[in-house]
């Protein structure tokens, strides 16, 4: 069996770094986190978490801690986004019933934190200043492995595949928070709610036990003059206010209901998607004692909700196989786990890419989504292969 003596560093202390902290510390491992910001800051705002999520973060006693910062939405709502018709209802309330744990939506502080609190009651060193710059060469001396989990933008993931930046995917995001008590009555959730017009859709839900919503408006465009850096920040340097009013130009056309939304929501921040293809091969999760997980290993477009999903679901997988095969060495057990991790990782980027063209459909395209939804909207919106 794997001993305590086996060292693990990881690069990266994001919810991939953080996650697969708690689990491989949770296998016997002693874990070291190097994480290149002077502090773990809270990036983006909210983000969605399927059953097969929750029932990990259940089994880690991660979920016990979340409780009262989750929020619990009752349903998940397909709108359109001119006429404001509610096409579709799947049910999230019965999640636990059909799947066995609950969909929740939670801001990603919130998550960060409770990650960094319990990765921290298990023992794990998280260092924060601290850049992994270079793969090291006589990685064996210091540790055992090496995790790779710095992000879309990994630089170690480059050193290690060398295959090149990720791709702009000429979609924009913009996000916004906002306290429900500040909006109108008829504004105010406790859905998800995914509105599709041409070529964007908007996603609203709860965060903060219910008491904020979480707005995120998805346009097709391309922006000009950006550079490498402000790419890499989450954040591009425009002010809120430019940015509502860019919005608010997409938005033409939009139903009364979104451009109110629209309106009420002041602190707009605006980023440019990237993503890379489907994973190919086991080869791309793992090499030697060196495995890459979350969106170092697979970045994926949102239109799924699942990109930090599946970095949990990679620590979990990474630590059942270093449990499991802890008889074998440190390469026998990354390769186990990379064979059988990369296809569902694949899957799901290809499905978050379908979605996508689904959710930005126009004329006969569109008229077929939306007779489908209003048709079969329940079958077509659970998907248990990812869920179950
Ligand atoms: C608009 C939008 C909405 C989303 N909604 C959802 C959702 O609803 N549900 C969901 O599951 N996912 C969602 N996602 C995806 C999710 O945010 C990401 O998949 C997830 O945050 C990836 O986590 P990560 O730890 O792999 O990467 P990151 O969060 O990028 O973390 C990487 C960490 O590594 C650090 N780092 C970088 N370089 C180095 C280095 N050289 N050395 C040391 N440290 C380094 C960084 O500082 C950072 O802390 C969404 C994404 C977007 C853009």
């Amino acid at each position: 069996m794997s001993s305590m003596s086996e060292k693990v560093l990881i690069a990266g202390g994001g919810i991939a770094g953080l996650a697969c902290g708690i689990a491989l510390a949770q296998a016997h491992a002693s874990v070291q986190i190097l994480e290149r910001a002077p502090a773990l800051m809270e990036v983006g705002a909210g983000v969605q978490l399927g059953p097969n999520v929750t029932r990990i973060l259940n089994a880690w006693g991660v979920l016990a801690v979340i409780e009262k910062v989750a929020s619990y939405p009752s349903s998940l709502r397909a709108r359109s986004v001119k006429s404001g018709e509610v096409l579709a209802t799947l049910p999230l309330a019965d999640m636990t019933m059909r799947y066995g744990s609950p969909y929740i939506t939670i801001h990603r502080a919130d998550l960060q934190h409770a990650l960094l609190e319990k990765v921290q009651a298990l023992g794990v060193n998280v260092q924060c200043n601290s850049p992994v710059h270079q793969l090291p060469m006589d990685l064996h001396k210091t540790a055992d492995a090496l995790v790779i989990a710095d992000g879309v933008w990994s630089n170690l993931r480059q050193q290690l595949l060398n295959d090149g930046p990720p791709r702009m995917t000429g979609h924009l995001a913009y996000r916004a928070l906002v306290r429900q008590a500040d909006l109108p009555e008829y504004l105010r959730t406790q859905d998800v709610s995914v509105w599709m017009g041409p070529k964007l859709h908007v996603v609203q839900y709860p965060v903060r036990g219910g008491d904020w919503l979480n707005v995120v408006c998805l346009t097709e465009g391309q922006l000009r003059g950006v550079t490498l850096q402000e790419l890499q920040d989450w954040n591009l340097s425009k002010t809120p206010q430019d940015t509502r009013t860019d919005l608010q130009a997409a938005l033409t056309g939009a139903c009364a209901h979104l451009q109110a939304l629209v309106e009420a929501c002041s602190n707009w921040r605006l980023w440019p998607l990237c993503d890379r293809p489907p994973m190919q091969s086991a080869a791309q999760h793992a090499r030697g004692c060196v495995a890459l997980v979350g969106d170092a290993a697979h970045p994926m477009r949102p239109y799924l909700a699942q990109g930090a999903g599946m970095a949990i679901e990679d620590a979990a997988d990474l630590a059942r196989h270093w449990t499991t095969l802890g008889n074998q060495d440190v390469s026998q057990r990354f390769t186990a786990f990379a064979q059988a991790r990369w296809q569902r990782n694949a899957r799901v980027q290809a499905r978050a890419i379908c979605n996508g063209e689904i959710f930005h459909a126009t004329g006969a395209m569109r008229w077929a989504r939306d007779m489908g939804l209003r048709t079969a909207g329940k079958r077509l919106m659970d998907i248990p292969w990812l869920y179950g």
